[in-house]
């Protein structure tokens, strides 16, 4: 460590969790920010002020006016020019410290490029809005021995929960299976941007902890707040169980390309994505999403506009989002509006 950044880090190798040590050791590390959103652009500009030495956000959305309210890296700027938030935050990680090597990857994190994009990881971190994601992390995570932080929000509620492999309970330990049906997300419940930056620190300080090495002989916890209502609690997260199908019986399912409903172009300007596991209730669906937008519905199908695009969803979960010829950005509606 060279003058400048002794300086520039001062106050937080004064603090005895880090010292010098751990801020060398900080300044070695690298760490991937799965989704750059709410969770995730909060992660980034964290980790980058902390001085960790590489960091890679990944990312296939773009920033749109919606987002300004909760996603702290962006500014209307960057919703005008509607740029990609993986290069978004990197320029403007760029700004908060330079020193840092920042990598932004425009794409969609499958089975297929996950090893390239989360292999040196010292620590993920989650900011993703779907299970689908979080189970590939999770698979991938383990199967490499690699340390990595859930966390989610929707409302004025949300958790983080560390998962470092061989020590403590992965997520499939906790949660079986991704729960089925449509689930609430910040595009259909709302979100209250305070929840974000308070899950997304707990998160930023597991991940601190464990690139510090300061992981040792501490009981991981989940933590679960709603600020709006009251209540942080935090629990010891449950022990490993050894039946587990990631953890215990290695198995990882979710890193073969099979496990991702598979998506396919559908017309000139279409994206089919065929779930097929995923019995969808039409008419709750309807209930949410008449709330963001014009709806319609039957027991057959359920078509919803939120321009540019338009969505058809079908009760066996399979939906064709007219509007773009982009994969990703079709995963990234079925994701914000399904769960
Ligand atoms: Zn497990």
């Amino acid at each position: 460590m060279n003058a400048a950044e002794r300086e520039r880090y001062s106050r937080q190798i004064l603090f005895p969790g880090i010292g010098e040590r751990g801020q060398q050791a900080l300044l070695e590390s690298h760490a991937v920010v799965v989704g750059c959103g709410a969770l995730g652009s909060f992660h980034a500009a964290a980790l980058a002020r902390a001085g960790v030495g590489r960091i890679t956000l990944i990312d296939r959305d773009f920033v749109e006016p919606s987002n300004l309210h909760r996603q702290w890296l962006f500014d209307e700027a960057d919703a005008n020019d509607a740029l990609p938030k993986a290069k978004a935050a990197e320029r403007q990680l760029a700004r908060i410290n330079s020193s840092v090597t920042v990598r932004g990857q425009v794409a969609d994190l499958t089975p297929s490029n996950v090893a390239e994009l989360l292999g040196d990881a010292d620590v993920i971190l989650d900011g993703t809005d779907n299970f689908d994601t979080r189970y590939l992390i999770n698979d991938f995570a383990v199967s490499r021995g690699i340390p990595w932080v859930y966390g989610a929000a929707v409302g004025s509620y949300g958790l983080a929960m560390p998962v470092i492999p061989g020590k403590t309970a992965c997520l499939r330990c906790v949660y079986p299976d991704p729960p089925g049906g449509v689930q609430p997300t910040c595009e259909t419940a709302g979100v209250l941007n305070v929840i974000v930056s308070a899950v997304a620190s707990m998160q930023v300080a597991d991940a601190l902890k464990i690139l510090c090495g300061r992981w040792e002989g501490e009981v991981s916890h989940i933590t679960r707040m709603d600020l709006w209502n009251g209540g942080i609690r935090q629990t010891p997260t449950p022990a490993r169980d050894p039946e587990c199908p990631t953890c215990g019986r290695r198995d990882f399912p979710f890193l073969k390309p099979a496990s991702r409903p598979p998506v396919s172009l559908c017309g000139r300007n279409a994206v089919q994505i065929h779930e097929r596991e995923r019995p969808i209730d039409l008419l709750a669906l309807r209930a949410r999403l008449e709330l963001v937008g014009e709806v319609r519905a039957n027991e057959f199908a359920l078509r919803f506009s939120t321009p540019p695009y338009e969505m058809t969803v079908f009760p066996d979960g399979r939906a064709i989002i007219k509007g773009t010829a982009d994969t990703g950005i079709a995963r990234s509606l079925y994701a914000r509006y399904l769960g």
